[in-house]
């Protein structure tokens, strides 16, 4: 499918931002991650003045609603399908639109 050169820059813009919001939800469960390694082998430890018995649970929560936040998120947005595990395609393996500008 041909795209005139404003439809490709709005699709890259799009690619930009969704790329951004992916790094951002990225971000947070670092810690949250460490946190859990930390007290794992501790059963009445206390990260952040937080319990261990809360830490677990809510890192699953967190898993899984940033594993459905990638799903919606991580799509191509010209074609609507999942873009993988690559933090940052060149192009949609699905579609083959260019996600990035030619350098
Ligand atoms: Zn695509």
């Amino acid at each position: 499918m041909l795209r005139t050169p404003s439809q490709q820059e709005e699709i890259q813009q799009l690619f930009v931002l969704r790329r951004r919001r992916q790094i951002l939800l990225a971000i947070p469960l670092v810690p949250i991650f460490i946190a859990v390694l930390v007290i794992r082998d501790q059963a009445d430890a206390a990260v952040f003045g937080v319990p261990s018995e809360i830490w677990g649970p809510a890192f699953l929560v967190l898993a899984i609603g940033a594993l459905l936040f990638s799903l919606w998120n991580w799509r191509c947005p010209a074609c609507g399908k999942y873009l993988g595990k690559a933090i940052s395609p060149r192009f949609c393996a699905k579609c083959g639109v260019a996600l990035q500008p030619d350098r």
